[in-house]
């Protein structure tokens, strides 16, 4: 995935933040978790975890071509050793050094079961901006370096360990917990596509699932807000075609499709996308609202109410992650006219990045750009359809699983739902009817996600395993 930029506040306004009970997320008196009948060594996890990220981060599946067959047998020979029955599947289908692994730990049946999901292929990395070799899982500072540390082999380590180590511990189960790596997300989605497509048998039973779309950034030590993510934006890309008439460029026409689509497009850059709040997006303003004063916490508090406000509009979209979680944005990317320069081409294209909210209709904004480029000689295609809408009730026992796992290792944090502005594999598991969160066990600072996800030095801290992986096992148990 790509990384969405958070909201960094200033840090005094963060303290003060601490200082307040968050509405949404109560302060209660909850039992907490018994005992289970074989004791968890922490220290000990954490090391062991450290070593297994490392040697999963040595095994290159930078995509193209991925070669994510050698990480899934990585893991298969993780989990035998457990005695975890796991499975390499969708080979033929996927092509050659393409996998999917899928592996289950069984509770007693009575609930349904909880899947943990994360993606085995990692972006490119140019190794000469890196200070470490970005394949060597380097131990530098507290920190270990290595492309796909944030994303997101990291997570699925925190995965595959808080799995085990319910095992070890003999933790009673009353939901089947289901690991799941995917092939194809950084090119294509075709993994998460195709084992839904073919194995739908073997999540029948699954209630809900995890997989990255949250995140918890931490900005001068303190971490900001425990983000759950239960939206995304629906990517939704399209291509305007000019139509013109070719001929040479030394005697200029009215029939230059050039021209046609330099106009279009400024057309589209004038238009502003209406401001429009989903129901993720409003509490997430609210329960923010509490971190500002005055008129600021006001607009923030009652943000459907604030966007006809013009000073608050401007306010709002100012940034860079509020705007585009307020509207359907619009980025021009690519351009096309003539491959050389005293020739007019008969035809000249360009890409928009489109990037839909959730209750989108896709067919009313192609109808919409279409009436903007106002132009029949300029064709506005759908490059893919919409994958389904995201959207996940937070009325659910593992949303409060996660509040009391959170609260119990830092009380009057504020667990939100910030909505995520680019794409995951969560539509596929979604159109099966699983509740499908964004959730991250790590605590992770802005700086470092903004550098490291899909860029430099992409790195993970040694404490934050040990802590990702202990949240997510107490997750896990809240949820029984
Ligand atoms: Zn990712």
């Amino acid at each position: 995935m790509t990384s969405s930029l958070c909201r960094v506040a200033p840090a005094a306004i963060v303290l003060a933040a601490l200082a307040l009970v968050f509405p949404g997320t109560p302060m209660r008196a909850q039992q907490s978790l018994a005992p289970t009948p074989h004791p968890v060594d922490w220290d000990a996890l954490q090391r062991e975890s450290v070593q297994v990220l490392r040697d999963y981060i040595r095994v290159n599946t930078t995509n193209p071509p991925g070669n994510e067959i050698e990480a899934a047998r990585f893991l298969k020979r993780v989990l035998d050793r457990e005695g975890i029955d796991a499975r390499i599947l969708d080979t033929t289908e996927l092509g050659a050094g393409h996998a999917n692994l899928y592996a289950r730990l069984k509770g007693n049946g009575s609930r349904r079961a909880i899947a943990l999901v994360h993606h085995m292929d990692v972006v490119p990395a140019v190794a000469t901006y890196w200070t470490s070799g970005p394949f060597d899982a380097e131990l530098k500072d507290g920190y270990i370096y290595g492309r796909g540390t944030l994303d997101m082999k990291g997570q699925g380590i925190a995965h595959l360990m808080a799995m085990i180590a319910l095992k070890r511990a003999g933790a009673p189960l009353t939901r089947d917990i289901v690991f799941i790596a995917n092939t194809n997300e950084e090119n294509g989605g075709t993994g998460a596509a195709m084992f839904t497509k073919r194995h739908a048998d073997l999540l029948s039973d699954v209630e809900y699932l995890f997989t990255e779309g949250g995140d918890n950034p931490v900005v001068d030590g303190v971490t900001r807000y425990y983000g759950v993510g239960v939206e995304e934006k629906r990517p939704y890309p399209l291509r305007l075609v000019a139509h013109g008439v070719p001929s040479h460029g030394s005697r200029p026409t009215k029939q230059n499709p050039v021209v046609k689509l330099v106009a279009a497009l400024d057309r589209i850059a004038h238009y502003e996308t209406p401001l429009h709040v989903v129901p993720g997006v409003a509490r997430y303003f609210a329960a923010l609202s509490q971190s500002y004063a005055g008129q600021q916490r006001a607009w923030l508090a009652d943000v459907g109410a604030a966007i006809d406000d013009p000073a608050a509009r401007v306010w709002l979209t100012n940034d860079v992650y509020w705007n585009a979680i307020l509207r359907n944005t619009i980025s021009m990317t690519m351009l096309t006219g003539s491959n050389k320069n005293n020739v007019i081409p008969p035809e000249a294209s360009a890409h928009l990045d489109i990037r839909l909210l959730p209750d989108q209709d896709p067919a009313e904004f192609l109808a919409q750009i279409t009436r903007i480029v106002a132009d029949t000689s300029v064709s506005v295609l759908a490059q893919t359809t919409a994958k389904v809408r995201m959207d996940n009730s937070i009325d659910t026992d593992l949303y409060r699983a996660i509040e009391r796992a959170t609260h119990d290792r830092d009380p009057g944090a504020l667990v939100t739902t910030p909505m995520f502005t680019a794409a995951t594999d969560r539509p596929s598991y979604r159109a099966l009817g699983i509740i499908t969160y964004g959730f991250d066990p790590f605590r992770v600072e802005s700086a470092d996600m903004q550098k490291g996800m899909h860029g430099n030095d992409e790195r993970i801290s040694i404490q934050n395993m040990g802590w990702g992986v202990h949240y997510l096992f107490d997750v896990l148990r809240y949820a029984q």
